[in-house]
């Protein structure tokens, strides 16, 4: 079993998750990764906050600095803790939309349970288990805001309406520890969520990665940025660059596992490849965000002690709008609606601060998603040693989102809100963070595909793990059928000749 040269690129939650399948078959694994770390003054931050019993503004300050939300947007910016790439909700959704490799919807079944190993699940017992299996036996649920439980009171109340107009809905499915479980706190409901979770409740790579590290079960070398892959008979070599000082590096490897994330993997495949003129076409979730009004309006009183993830999930399946449900989580109160209430209203927001507050009780923001076959694409070329990324436009997918709108307007009553439809924002591709299949798997790869391990064509003993060999983008959230798909790759892949 012992083989010394498994490199994995990156330690995003799909490299994570193929390293927890090899090194759970005995192999030892490097991970190479450019790696960038919380800074400094960060981490002092999240320190003075652990060892202090109250929460002040002042010592919140560093952690907020620079989330600053707008009538464009509330930043989603997860990133001060662990990986700059956390993901949060997590859907098992592949086994219903594989579309052109017909096996790996089977095949990926056993290796959700796998993932959730070692990631956590905060869930629910709802009409959502029709269409998305929890596949975990230690999920817990998570206390939903004041908000949020009058919506699901109110959606409960009209459910039969809403099944029969292709509506189901349910508690969020997040990748969040509820309830306190071994050495882990569980969330403590400080709605922090937004500029990350200081008491790692919510699921990260780096976590993993660091449990995996300190049982010395892999090598991990960060600042290492990989530039291309070479074959040479039973070697491959990464040749590489140190983030700080640029100096060159090369390793030997028998094994590469690449899971750069879409775009960097794009790059070096592209150059590992020798395609420097090839165009790849990147497909996408389509995202778009949509504030609402609900019928019940929650008091300020409500406004504490609340996660402020998405709260409830729900989907719409209807053909009208494609053969793929719409993916709509929603978010009830979270301290940056303020901020973008202050940007909409600018110099009146003091004369209209006691209506907007009012408006505020009751607001809450929906952030929908398409399939990738209802979005967008973009066109992904290599120019010299840049990436040019080129949106193609398909009109089909905005009036999908019109559509998506109407219908939620038409059904306001038994939903409990109204869709505040002219702050409609619609994204461009990559925006939602929900793309890929850059190198699709396919049965029979051809040029700039790969095989069902992950291996482009042209390369053996390179597999690619991350979205890139997705070969469509569900409307759900996707990182946790990355990470299975990644784990089926990392259990799998000696199966591949
Ligand atoms: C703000 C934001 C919010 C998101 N929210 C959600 C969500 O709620 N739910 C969900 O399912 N998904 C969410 N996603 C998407 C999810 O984060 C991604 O699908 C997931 O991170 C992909 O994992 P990955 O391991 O393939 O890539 P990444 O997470 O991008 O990890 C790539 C890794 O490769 C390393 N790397 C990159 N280039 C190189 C190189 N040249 N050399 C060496 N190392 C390299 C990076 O340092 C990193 O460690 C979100 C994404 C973003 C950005
Ligand atoms: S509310 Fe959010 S930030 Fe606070 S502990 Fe829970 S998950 Fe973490």
């Amino acid at each position: 079993m012992s083989d010394p040269s498994i490199y994995i690129i990156g330690s995003g939650p799909a490299s994570i998750s193929c390293a927890q399948a090899l090194i759970g078959d005995g192999y030892p694994v490097v991970i190479l990764d450019a790696g960038l770390e919380l800074e400094a003054e960060k981490q002092k931050a999240v320190a003075a906050l652990l060892a202090s019993p109250q929460w002040d503004e002042a010592a919140l300050a560093p952690l907020k600095a620079g989330a600053h939300a707008t009538v464009n947007g509330i930043p989603v910016r997860k990133k001060l803790f662990g990986s700059d790439y956390p993901y949060r909700e997590v859907l098992e959704h592949l086994s219903i939309h594989v579309d052109q490799v017909a096996t790996q919807a089977a095949e990926l079944a056993p290796y959700y349970p796998a993932v959730f190993e070692f990631v956590p699940l905060a869930a629910a017992r709802d009409d959502l288990l029709e269409m998305f299996p929890l596949h975990s036996d230690t999920y817990q649920p998570l206390t939903p805001s004041w908000q949020a439980k009058q919506l699901l009171q109110h959606l409960n109340k009209h459910r039969a309406q809403l099944r029969e107009k292709g509506f189901t809905y349910g508690a969020s499915r997040l990748a969040v520890q509820a309830q306190p479980r071994e050495e882990q706190k569980g969330c403590i409901y400080c709605g922090l969520c937004m500029y990350g979770c200081p008491h790692h409740a919510i699921y990260s790579a780096a976590q993993t990665l660091g449990h995996m590290v300190q049982k010395k079960q892999v090598r991990y070398v960060k600042n290492v940025v990989v530039d291309c892959v070479e074959e040479a008979g039973e070697t491959v070599r990464i040749h590489a660059h140190d983030r700080l000082s640029g100096a060159p590096h090369t390793f030997a490897a028998t094994r590469v596992f690449l899971g750069c994330g879409v775009i960097p993997t794009a790059k070096i495949l592209l150059k590992s490849l020798q395609q420097p003129s090839a165009t790849l076409t990147m497909r996408d979730s389509l995202y778009f965000l949509l504030p609402l009004v609900g019928w019940h309006g929650a008091s300020s009183s409500s406004r504490v002690h609340l996660h402020t993830l998405a709260q409830v999930f729900i989907e719409i399946m209807d053909q009208a709008l494609g053969n793929y449900p719409v993916h709509c989580q929603l978010y009830t109160y979270n301290e940056l609606y303020v901020q973008a209430m202050k940007d909409v209203l600018g110099k009146a927001y003091p004369f209209l601060k006691y209506p907007a507050h009012l408006l505020l009780d009751r607001l809450m923001v929906l952030q929908g998603y398409l399939h990738s076959d209802l979005s967008e694409t973009a066109e992904i070329s290599l120019q010299g040693e840049t990436l040019a990324v080129q949106r193609k436009e398909n009109p089909v997918a905005a009036q999908t989102v019109r559509k998506v709108v109407k219908k939620l307007y038409r059904n306001a009553f038994s939903l409990g809100f109204v869709p505040l439809a002219p702050l409609l924002k619609i994204a461009h591709p990559g925006h939602g963070a929900h793309c890929g299949g850059t190198f699709p798997m396919r049965l029979n790869p051809g040029n700039l595909e790969t095989d069902i391990y992950g291996r482009p064509a042209g390369l053996r003993r390179v597999h690619v793990v991350d979205a890139s060999v997705l070969p469509s983008i569900p409307s759900t959230t996707i990182a946790l059928n990355i990470m299975a798909n990644a784990y089926r790759i990392g259990k799998e892949w000696h199966h591949a000749v």
